[in-house]
């Protein structure tokens, strides 16, 4: 399994907590921005001869936030240059205050058939705080446009003065409006953001807060029939996402576009954050290159690990085993043994029990320590 990644760095306009590889007021580079994308995309596929592609991922910025011409036309390249499954899952992240009923023809006419929402909470003054574009009502615009498709949520845990309530109302509106997915993410305050400062300020919630508004989030979507298959993430039966889950299985995949990381044949690589930088690259088709290394043992063996303790399945053993020939148990039995009472174990694999998920972190350093 391998998957495509295309970022597309332009927003309407900058949220407070946002650190991410997104620029706003930059409409007028988005023209220059796609002519460099599109030529990435036609250098890097001699690499990837022979190789299938089962997911494809627009994420930002806000993918939305361009004429969708761009991402039919990037999707179009990407198809003509690399082998595309069929049946393969293809997704666009979309901020509510940018979403029309054209876009979302366009974008099914062009073949993406998922569709991954950022709504965040359903407070307007918190939305208005964060400083992000939409309404709770533009949230349920966008969300009867997309009745019957495929489409996921993101919410936000840990908002200023953030209640139980409030977190199990932007659940409900997600869910009442036929999301069959939600990323549930605790926010995180970084340096350089102005959220950064409301949290120096002791305006948001402490950790054990957070950590209790999370777990009655998690109550709330299990008692919805939704299922926990990664830390964050939440589905109904079948509406995984493929590409996430391709992450977490170490599967490669390629990106294309500023900042986008790729993980192809052993190697990690990453491209320039700057945009004045990558448009030079490619106007002399030299990849942007800023960042790669090759993968270590070791490194390969942590990162499957982390990253399978992170979901629902956990480490499959016989997966482990064809990875480094060695066997799970033997390699890890007596740190099973002290980690016993965190997690679930039988002939197939490990995994840490769903109402210890919250200290996933500590059990994956625990079973890692001095390896
Ligand atoms: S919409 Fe997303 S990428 Fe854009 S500024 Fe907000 S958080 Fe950042």
């Amino acid at each position: 399994m391998a998957g495509i990644y295309v970022h597309v760095p332009f927003c309407k306009q900058k949220c407070t907590y946002c650190d991410f590889v997104s620029f706003a007021n930059r409409e007028n580079e988005v023209e220059g921005y796609f002519t460099s994308l599109f030529k990435e995309i036609v250098m890097k596929a001699p690499a990837a001869k022979g190789v299938t592609f089962h997911t494809v991922y627009f994420g930002g910025g806000t993918p939305s936030f361009v004429e969708s011409v761009y991402i039919a036309a990037t999707l179009k390249l990407i198809k003509q240059n690399y082998c595309v499954a069929q049946n393969a899952e293809i997704t666009i992240e979309m901020n509510p205050g940018t979403v029309t009923a054209e876009k979302i023809a366009a974008y099914k006419r062009a073949g993406i058939n998922r569709f991954s929402v950022g709504f965040q909470t359903a407070d307007d003054a918190e939305l208005a705080r964060l400083n992000r574009i939409h309404t709770k009502a533009e949230f349920i615009e966008a969300a009867k446009l997309l009745q019957g498709e495929n489409y996921s949520v993101d919410i936000m845990i840990g908002l200023h003065d953030h209640t139980v309530e409030q977190v199990q109302e932007s659940l409900r509106v997600a869910l009442n409006y036929g999301a069959s997915h939600v990323s549930m993410y605790a926010l995180t305050p970084e340096d350089g953001t102005p959220l950064y400062t409301d949290y120096l300020n002791g305006e948001l919630p402490d950790g054990d807060t957070v950590a209790e508004l999370y777990e009655a989030g998690v109550a709330y979507l299990k008692s919805r029939g939704l299922r926990r298959y990664e830390v964050s993430n939440f589905a109904r039966d079948g509406y995984q996402s493929r590409h996430n889950l391709n992450y977490w299985k170490r599967g490669e995949y390629l990106g294309f576009g500023i900042a986008a990381h790729s993980f192809y044949k052993g190697k990690r690589f990453s491209n320039t954050e700057n945009l004045a930088e990558y448009n030079a690259c490619i106007a002399k088709e030299v990849f942007p290159v800023v960042f790669e290394e090759e993968v270590s043992p070791i490194e390969a063996e942590e990162e499957f690990i982390l990253l399978a303790l992170r979901t629902e399945e956990g480490v499959n053993f016989a997966e482990y085993e064809k990875a480094f020939g060695t066997s799970f148990t033997q390699k890890y039995g007596a740190k099973l043994q002290k980690l016993a009472s965190f997690l679930n174990c039988d002939e197939k694999g490990v995994r840490i029990l769903p109402e210890k998920m919250y200290v996933q972190d500590g059990v994956v350093a625990e079973l890692l320590a001095d390896l």
